[in-house]
């Protein structure tokens, strides 16, 4: 680039648009944050954030109330619909003092563009571009970002953290995402005040770490001393944690298995520190389950494995069954003696191939029959009975049969 002429970027139908009738009212307007910063790698951005002078109420006037959500009118942003899309404009604006380390007490409209980027958190995502200006990039983010392949923060870091503590956690979910590293001083200031974290919503904290566990290989970026207070529970015992991190690097990005893999040595713990975080109650049950099975140990012998395998499915399902195999997986890379599950996990995928039976819902007979067809009372003595044919159908002592359910459900009922 020489610096004249514009810096050239494919942009977003739709932003583009956005921008031009911006313009054409006669207000400046840019794409901002994340979408720049994902152009200049290369990548397709997954959404296309709009900053521009015009406020709140311009923007309304501008494209028509139908064609506007106002989304957040107190901090100056309406999202507004364009080609089938939706695009967040935003006023520029400061954001005034923070007293709580979350929120800004009071944002401030401004007219320019520096002044809006100089309120973002990292200098990568402070960064705008129209087709007529071309990059306007104050904090030299561009080169942070392909140059130097580091993050920094934008101005001082230790007020820039002080202010907002969950740019803390950002700063370690885009450096695993992106495989950055990070500015030395940038670094020091976030494991300073890393405490600060402590006043950050457990909402926010979760989805923060999701990004980071959703990274490749997020392991090397999971610093003890940020999950120190985040996870305490779980980054306590520095060996325990490294291996931790050890299986989150080994295996795929898979919500359940990855927070499986931070919690497994939390054990019982991992019901209460998700519940901490404001999980929601299938994601906690989901990996308080792979917690628990994460010795599970397959029957070697075909028989058993078999009904083992049928009995797992019943209780626990398909995909605990898959996500149970990729922790295996994982644990045994990170090395744990720990028998593979190969052969358990094409056991399950033959039993449900063959369509038979591994739990109540597959049964041939329901409890309405038994009781009206076998005599079983309702109540206890009918959840008992449908057990027992359950695990019989299961053992293979008996076929999974209408007939053959009832005829044994009678002999039982005769012999008590
Ligand atoms: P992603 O691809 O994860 O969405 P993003 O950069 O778009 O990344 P957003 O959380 O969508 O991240 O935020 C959009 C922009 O707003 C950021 O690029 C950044 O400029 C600014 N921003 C977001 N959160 C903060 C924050 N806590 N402090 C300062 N600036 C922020
Ligand atoms: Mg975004």
């Amino acid at each position: 680039m020489n610096g004249k002429r514009p810096f050239a970027m494919k942009m977003d139908p739709g932003a583009a648009e956005v921008i031009a009738a911006l313009h054409r009212a006669g207000y400046k307007a840019y794409a901002v944050g994340g979408c720049v910063r994902d152009s200049l790698m290369g990548k397709t951005p997954h959404d296309w954030d709009i900053c521009s002078s015009a406020l709140p109420e311009q923007v309304l006037a501008v494209f028509g109330e139908a064609r506007c959500i106002p989304t957040g009118l107190k901090h100056g942003t309406i999202t507004v619909k364009q080609s089938g899309g939706l695009y967040e404009v935003t006023t520029f604006r400061t954001e005034g003092t923070y007293t709580d380390g979350r929120h800004p007490d009071a944002v401030d409209f401004v007219t320019r563009v520096e002044e809006d980027l100089s309120r973002r958190d990292f200098t990568m995502n402070a960064m705008a571009y129209n087709d007529e200006e071309g990059l306007v990039d104050p904090f030299v983010g561009r080169e942070d970002l392909l140059v130097r392949r580091e993050i920094r923060a934008v101005g001082e870091p230790v007020q820039r953290f002080s202010e907002d503590a969950l740019r803390i956690m950002r700063l370690f979910r885009f450096a695993a995402r992106e495989q950055l590293g990070m500015d030395g001083a940038t670094l020091d200031a976030a494991l300073m005040l890393r405490g600060n974290l402590r006043r950050i919503s457990a909402e926010r904290i979760r989805e923060e770490m999701l990004g980071l566990l959703a990274a490749k290989q997020p392991g090397r970026w999971m610093l003890p001393e940020i999950f120190g207070v985040i996870l305490p529970e779980a980054a306590g015992d520095e060996a325990a944690f490294a291996h931790a991190r050890r299986m989150i690097d080994a295996a795929p990005a898979v919500k359940e298995v990855r927070l499986a893999a931070l919690l497994s040595g939390a054990g019982d713990e991992a019901r209460a520190i998700m519940r901490r975080l404001r999980f929601d109650v299938k994601t906690i049950d989901a990996v308080c389950a792979l917690v628990s099975l994460k010795d599970f140990a397959p029957e070697t012998e075909a028989h058993a494995l078999r009904a083992q395998t049928r009995r797992f499915l019943g209780r626990h399902g398909d995909e605990c069954a898959r996500h149970l195999c990729l922790l295996r997986a994982a644990q045994r890379e990170a090395g744990e003696a720990l028998p593979a599950l190969d052969a358990f996990l094409s056991m399950a995928q033959a039993v449900r191939a063959q369509g038979i039976c591994c739990s109540l819902k597959e049964l041939a007979v329901s409890g309405d029959a038994l009781i009206r067809e076998a005599g079983v009372r309702p109540g206890p003595a009918l959840g008992a009975m449908l057990a027992q044919l359950l695990e019989a159908v299961i053992d293979e002592r008996l076929p999974n049969q209408r007939e053959a359910l009832l005829e044994a459900a009678r002999a039982e009922e005769c012999a008590e």
